[in-house]
């Protein structure tokens, strides 16, 4: 967050966005960077970065086990109803047992796998699921028998090597998938009445090798997926750092450095954005002019950091007075300040600026060579844009505050006064407009020294 001083008002810093899913803890940076230095090969995520990974994935990787699991199930309806209708009975009834099991476990672990579970759950469910399954497909050509026999042994490891290839799933759970693979096979093979065991060995060493294969390309895809996804949080993290550094930049060139109020440039874009919305206007709107009197003796007298600190302090109270969500307070030049309160009417104006000068009266901030007071005082030019009047652009209105503000300075200071359109003679500036005094709650002060 970009430091200020006491006093915030509306240039919006948004520079303490929070960086999302926690990225901007220093040590998963850290951690990205170091494995992102390191050879794809040797990526091996830490827990943090695994539960990020894990939750980044687990939507994509659920959507394609349930898919799967659907998949196998309709295949098994199917085959089982085409077995009925063109295999001889006796050999097509052995099979409904053993393949009657298929479906229901296979939408079984559908299901399990709609929503978030705990891993180790959703895991062991997924493994016995597919054991399952394969244990299924074997045992019905167990059950048929003869050419069945070993062709479903061979169907069960391409059901299975399906499973390793798409499942995205942590490679321990792949290789038991794999080892329970080519142990039903191996099992079922030695209980093959037309092999002995070394066909058994080695028909189960050859379906290894490509079991094996597969469980590697399938550890490549996963550390590949990996690796995008520690690119996607590094790049997510030099977004939101990019992000922070445009809103704390531009939160710098509206802000004044040393009040922390806006500054003059963004008040201004202010004032245009107020009056481009109402077109020609707004229907009501009033501008404060502030400016602290004798402010060049008390810099004189006390120092300029002490006027610094009296600038501070003023502007601290001036944004006491204003409605955070509505009005704009900015520093407009070296000790003015300007105050807009759109919607508001004459006499509540007249009220903002009274209690904004009392306050800073109240306030007691030493100022010994002032004319008019012990202490630091305001005079505020007060101009107000109501919804009878003819529309006035911003130029308009600021003169007329000004004028005001120059009618406070020279009928004695810490007052407010409130710009009538008869007036004439401008601080500085004729345009045919002058201050007058306000009525009677917002009149020349009687406080003055
Ligand atoms: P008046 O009552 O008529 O307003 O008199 P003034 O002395 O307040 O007005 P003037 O315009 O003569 O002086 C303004 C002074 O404000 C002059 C300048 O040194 C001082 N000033 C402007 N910017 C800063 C600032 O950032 N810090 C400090 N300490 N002083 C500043
Ligand atoms: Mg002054
Ligand atoms: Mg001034």
């Amino acid at each position: 967050m970009a430091k200020r001083r006491k006093v915030v008002h509306s240039p919006s810093i948004a520079a303490d966005r929070i960086c999302p899913d926690g990225l901007d803890d220093p040590a998963i940076s850290a951690e990205v960077e170091r494995l992102l230095s390191r050879r794809t090969r040797d990526i091996r995520l830490n827990d943090q970065i695994n539960r990020l990974y894990r939750d980044r994935a687990w939507p994509q990787t659920a959507k394609i086990i349930r898919a799967w699991m659907i998949w196998v199930a309709i295949l098994g309806v199917l085959t089982l109803g085409l077995n009925l209708l063109l295999l001889p009975p006796d050999v097509s009834k052995s099979m409904i047992l053993p393949s009657a099991m298929l479906p229901p476990i296979a939408l079984a672990v559908a299901l399990v796998w709609r929503r978030p579970r705990a891993p180790w759950l959703q895991g062991s469910l997924l493994v016995a699921g597919v054991f399952a399954i394969l244990l299924s497909i074997a045992l019905v050509g167990v059950s048929a028998g003869g050419e069945f026999y070993e062709r479903h042994l061979s169907i069960m490891l391409f059901v299975a090597i399906t499973a390793i290839i798409i499942f995205g799933i942590p490679l321990a759970w792949t290789a038991i998938i794999a080892a329970l693979a080519l142990g039903l096979y191996f099992v079922f093979q030695l209980t093959n009445p037309s092999l002995n065991l070394g066909s058994a060995l080695a028909s189960t060493l050859f379906f290894s090798t490509g079991v094996f294969a597969t469980v590697a390309a399938r550890r490549n895809m996963t550390i590949l997926a990996q690796k995008t996804f520690l690119f996607e949080l590094r790049d997510r993290r030099r977004v939101s750092e990019l992000a922070e550094v445009n809103d704390r930049l531009a939160s710098l060139a509206r802000t004044d450095p040393l009040t922390g109020v806006a500054n003059r440039r963004w008040m201004e874009e202010t004032i245009d954005q107020l009056w481009d919305k109402g077109n020609t206007g707004p229907d009501r709107v009033a501008m404060l002019m502030c400016d602290i009197d004798e402010f060049k003796k008390l810099n004189d007298h006390l120092g300029h950091a002490e006027g610094d600190r009296c600038l501070i302090q003023v502007a601290t109270l001036i944004q006491k007075h204003v409605r955070r969500s509505r009005d704009h307070l900015a520093r407009y030049g070296g000790e003015e300040f300007l105050v807009i309160l759109p919607g508001m009417s004459e006499t509540d104006a007249l009220c903002v600026a009274e209690r904004i000068r009392e306050s800073v009266e109240a306030a007691a901030l030493p100022h010994p060579t002032s004319v008019v007071s012990r202490y630091v005082t305001l005079s505020i030019g007060v101009a107000v844009q109501a919804p009878a009047d003819e529309k006035v652009s911003s130029e308009q209105l600021q003169r007329s505050a000004d004028a005001a503000l120059y009618q406070a300075k020279q009928s004695g200071r810490n007052r407010v006064v409130i710009h009538r359109p008869a007036q004439t003679g401008t601080r500085g500036r004729p345009d045919g407009a002058a201050g007058k005094t306000a009525p009677r709650a917002a009149s020349p002060s009687s406080t003055s020294a």
